[in-house]
């Protein structure tokens, strides 16, 4: 099986090239909310979108226009507008948000280059830009395809995408695990085991809380707004990085230990827009748990199986089968019926277990996936 992994570091560039950097991020945004908004405009007259090949003939045309544009490397351009074809068809069919337009002041620029790059030691060739120092504290799997620079706060990052090839395993489905994720522990699971928010992390996400508080009340437009805007950014990007670690530690013991995860599909997307910070990061971490798992299970030949929302988990007697109300608050699941009392979360865990074991015993034993057929016969029983 053929499978893609992305490496990521640091880059060490120099003041001149740090321009380049923002230049070239800059226009790779500017071009991505220009294919917006065509879009847009072109959708409300026609009921219909521009894909790729109508977007990169755009390209030549936004140079003349914008000069500043050839600046960049030629193919990142183009790159950007497969990003936003994408983007536009993954809303279609992923239940993904439609795309939106890029902010600046989020510091978040990136571009892709496809081809012209090289790595040496020590450093990154980037097209139109040079050699930038990085620091490469890892190594790398495969095949080197692409690279992606991004900027995070003040730093840049270099991705490099590898594709390799694995060897083909029979899965196994005796140690399936159910996960239940929450805010009071981040994941409850059904072998009786949880796993703790880490606290480091708790703190600054409570500082985070508290500085943008802060910066709400800042006036808009002022200096100390802007001050305050990077100290938060400056805090998020520490949450992301701790976060990070601790979600791939968590993951890769998880995938290591079982066979199989099955875990609810939490709708992340619709559970954002709740205004709760704290329940936002918490969703941002289950988003990411999820998708870490997902390609950590396929990479590892493990089964990963998520629940539909609407099966009452949290509600059924793991025991017994019962169902009753279970209002949020409640943390002990009591049966009238079977007479078991059982933490709430450790009771859903074992439902979800169970539900995926049964799919993935309906849906055939072996290597192979089961099918979106399969799958929906399956949801039926
Ligand atoms: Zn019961």
């Amino acid at each position: 099986m053929l499978v893609q992994k992305g490496f990521k570091f640091r880059l060490v560039p120099t003041k001149e090239q740090k321009q380049k950097l923002l230049q070239q991020g800059g226009n790779a945004r500017f071009v991505w909310n220009y294919f917006l908004k065509i879009n847009i405009d072109y959708y409300k007259e026609t009921d219909k979108f521009k894909f790729y090949h109508e977007l990169a003939v755009f390209l030549p045309k936004l140079k003349k226009e914008y000069p500043f544009l050839k600046e960049s490397f030629s193919q990142s351009l183009q790159m950007v507008a497969r990003q936003f074809d994408k983007a536009l068809k993954d809303s279609f069919t992923k239940e993904k948000g439609f795309p939106s337009f890029k902010k600046k002041n989020l510091l978040s620029d990136s571009f892709t280059c496809p081809q012209k790059w090289r790595l040496g030691k020590g450093f990154a060739f980037i097209p139109k830009i040079g050699e930038v120092r990085w620091i490469k504290h890892r190594a790398m799997q495969g095949k080197p395809k692409s690279i992606t620079i991004s900027q995070d706060g003040g730093r840049w990052y270099c991705s490099v995408l590898c594709e390799y090839d694995i060897e083909e395993q029979e899965k196994k489905t005796d140690n399936i695990v159910g996960i239940d994720v929450g805010l009071k522990e981040f994941a409850t699971l059904s072998d009786e085991t949880a796993v703790s928010n880490p606290k480091h992390l708790k703190k600054y996400e409570e500082k985070l809380v508290s500085e943008q508080r802060r910066l709400n009340k800042k006036q808009k437009g002022s200096k100390n707004r802007f001050k305050q805007r990077i100290k938060v950014k400056k805090i998020h990007t520490k949450i992301k990085n701790l976060r990070q670690d601790f979600l791939h530690k968590t993951t890769s013991n998880m995938i290591t230990k079982y066979d199989g995860v099955v875990l609810e599909d939490l709708n992340v997307k619709g559970m954002m827009k709740n205004h709760l910070l704290a329940k936002s990061i918490a969703d941002v971490s289950w988003s990411e748990f999820t998708r870490q798992l997902e390609y950590k299970a396929k990479w590892n030949f493990k089964y990963f199986v998520l629940i539909e929302r609407f099966e009452p988990t949290s509600k059924t007697c793991s025991n017994c089968g019962l169902i009753q109300d279970m209002p949020l608050g409640k943390r002990q699941f009591n049966c009238p019926d079977c007479g078991i009392s059982i933490d709430r979360d450790l009771n859903a865990s074992i439902n979800i277990c169970r539900l995926g074991q049964s799919r993935i015993n309906a849906c055939g034993v072996g290597s192979k996936e089961p099918t979106l057929k399969q799958e929906k016969e399956c949801l039926v029983d």
